[in-house]
């Protein structure tokens, strides 16, 4: 048996039981075959694999918050700190029902790589919690939040450890946070990115990973004597992702058609309205139906099923595993030129292979949506130096980063002989830097 099918097998026993996390490490070690080979004695002496699977330390809580009837409500938090071979650990903190330590351990599993991917010195973590700030206060929200901070604290900081939002962690979320780690700490520091312009934040990042998202498309389309104008775009989602790609998407010249929330899914042939969107997700708080009340033009659906519609681009911007094999198998029948992905994971390994097999043009999430994250490393570097840089120079800074990106995962995946194969390039370009590093700074 290789090395790489030996650890492998090892982690598939030890942690049977945390699926989402197995399937990011089968989705990652598959592309790898190649740089393993190429140095499996070093790799194997030195560890690498069995290092790279298992987090520096996790973190579970309990985060008892009171509700508004003065009754006491408990929920688990978690921090997985991943690998800070390159950089503190970063990433986001997930509030979802569907939270628990596998899915976060997915998530930061990874992080290390698409952090790496940017360029920038960080190290990937993650978090979260099965809080559902849907259908709360605000009041219960800032309570939860001060809670959960309250545990949190402890391991965080602007050199240590920088969490920033996610599903569920928006713009009031991060607040609270912050708000609270100053009260404790007495510290004025970048922990926390994705802040309020007013404290810290930076222009661009709300925008960020979707605009990036749409920044690497451009540039991938291009390599592939092709572009954004003129063609029909498909996203699902209505968060903070799915709106800023609509939105770019726009400015570039598509059309998008569709987007989707947890209940259903909207198809409006004339271009979505984006504005309409905007007041009622992110002013309302509403769901995606209520476009239709505005809009009787439009198709509403309940459930699934924005697959369905034939299109040129596909942006699956929900969630992870929300593109299935019917659904590939759908989108090639109808000519799709380009699938990339916006949310962590959502399109099955199952699906991904469909898409690449029919020619399809397939960028994972590490490499096409890690503009957030990369603004919030300028965003960090912003509150090091204690100043603001303008919209268009984070802007620019973010364009050459996607650009960059996509540089790096086309040569990575060329150099292999596996020209095209965006998912082995963006694995391989990730895993290189880190493991380097990691052989560098010796065994822990
Ligand atoms: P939001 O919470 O703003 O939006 C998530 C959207 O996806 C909502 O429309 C939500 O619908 C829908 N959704 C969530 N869970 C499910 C589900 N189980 N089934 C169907 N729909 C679902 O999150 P973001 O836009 O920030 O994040 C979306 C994805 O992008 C995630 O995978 C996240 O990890 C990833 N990502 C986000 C980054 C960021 O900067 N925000 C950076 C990089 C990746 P509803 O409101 O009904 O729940």
């Amino acid at each position: 048996m290789s090395y790489l099918q030996n650890v492998l097998s090892q982690v598939e026993a030890k942690y049977s039981y945390q699926p989402e996390f197995l399937q990011a490490v089968r989705e990652v070690f598959e592309s790898l075959a190649p740089v393993i080979t190429k140095n499996e004695k070093l790799y194997e002496q030195e560890a690498i694999l069995e290092r790279i699977t298992e987090p520096d330390r996790q973190i579970q809580f309990r985060v008892p918050w009171v509700d508004d009837t003065g009754k006491i409500r408990v929920n688990t938090g978690y921090r997985v700190q991943f690998n800070n071979a390159i950089g503190p650990y970063k990433g986001g903190l997930r509030l979802h029902p569907s939270v628990n330590l596998s899915v976060i351990k997915f998530l930061g599993f990874e992080q290390v790589f698409k952090n790496s991917l940017t360029g920038l010195p960080m190290g990937g973590g993650k978090g979260g919690s099965d809080f559902d700030p849907k259908g709360k206060s605000d009041r219960e929200v800032m309570a939860f939040c001060q809670s959960f901070m309250t545990e949190l604290y402890k391991y965080i900081g602007a050199d240590e450890d920088v969490p920033a939002g996610d599903i569920g962690t928006g713009a009031r979320e991060i607040g609270y946070l912050y708000g609270q780690y100053k009260r404790i700490t007495g510290l004025y520091e970048g922990v926390l990115t994705g802040k309020g312009l007013s404290y810290g934040g930076s222009l661009v990042r709300t925008q960020a990973t979707g605009y990036g998202l749409l920044y690497l498309v451009d540039e991938l389309l291009k390599n592939h004597q092709s572009g954004i104008e003129g063609k029909t775009v498909t996203i699902s989602g209505a968060g903070n992702v799915a709106i800023y790609a609509a939105e770019k998407a726009g400015q570039l010249g598509g059309k998008v058609v569709t987007l989707s929330d947890s209940t259903g899914w909207i198809y409006d042939k004339d271009g979505i309205d984006l504005d309409l969107v905007k007041e009622i997700k992110e002013v309302r708080r509403g769901r995606i139906s209520e476009y239709k009340d505005a809009k009787p033009s439009a198709d509403y659906h309940e459930g699934r099923g924005v697959w369905s519609i034939p299109t040129d681009i596909a942006l699956p911007c929900a969630t992870q595993n929300e593109l299935l094999i019917d659904d590939a198998k759908e989108l090639v029948k109808n000519g799709v030129k380009a699938v990339c992905e916006g949310a962590n994971m959502p399109t099955t390994i199952e699906a991904t292979k469909y898409l690449q097999e029919n020619g399809v043009l397939f960028v994972p999430g590490k490499a096409s949506n890690a503009g957030g994250v990369a603004t919030s490393g300028l965003e960090m570097s912003q509150n090091s130096e204690r100043l603001s840089w303008t919209f268009d120079e984070v802007d620019a800074k973010l364009k050459g980063i996607m650009t960059g990106i996509y540089a790096n995962i086309d040569s990575a995946a060329k150099e292999y002989g596996m020209a095209g194969n965006y998912v082995a390039g963006a694995n391989i370009a990730g895993f290189s830097k880190v493991v380097n590093a990691m052989i560098a700074q010796g065994a822990y």
